[in-house]
């Protein structure tokens, strides 16, 4: 049984991190579409979507074409990147935020980052040595 699904396999793209993410796409989908209820000409979108999902991830695995394979799973990796990278900045700016005021100088624009809960201070550029006084 083994030999043969080895010897079926051969030469075919099998798993990656994206098909991955299709199978457990296809899952949320499927999940989902027991409790939101989008219905197009009768049939559910979401459920729809999710077959489509697991179509997809099987098209792939099962797929002799390797280098296109390949070359979509390259493609996931850098939209992957762009949106995790999208949310580890928002996550650092709330963290920031919460520790630090962001104060612009009258002077010359010169964004500057003063810890919270200090009071009354006077702030002194870095840039342009201008002083303002602040509440932080
Ligand atoms: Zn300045």
């Amino acid at each position: 049984m083994k030999q043969k699904l080895i010897r079926f396999m051969n030469g075919r793209y099998g798993v990656d991190s994206l098909n991955r993410f299709l199978l457990g796409l296809a899952l949320v989908l499927i999940l989902l579409s027991i409790f939101v209820r989008i219905s197009v000409f009768g049939v559910s979108l979401l459920n729809l979507l999710g077959l489509a999902a697991l179509v997809y991830a099987y098209f792939r695995m099962l797929s002799r074409n390797v280098q296109k394979r390949y070359r979509e799973y390259v493609r996931f990796i850098a939209v992957r990147n762009k949106v995790t990278g999208f949310f580890k900045n928002k996550i650092w700016y709330l963290k920031q935020s919460r520790q630090y005021h962001i104060y612009k100088c009258p002077g010359c624009g010169q964004k500057i980052r003063i810890p919270r809960g200090k009071g009354r201070i006077e702030i002194s550029c870095p840039k342009c040595r201008h002083k303002f006084i602040k509440k932080s």
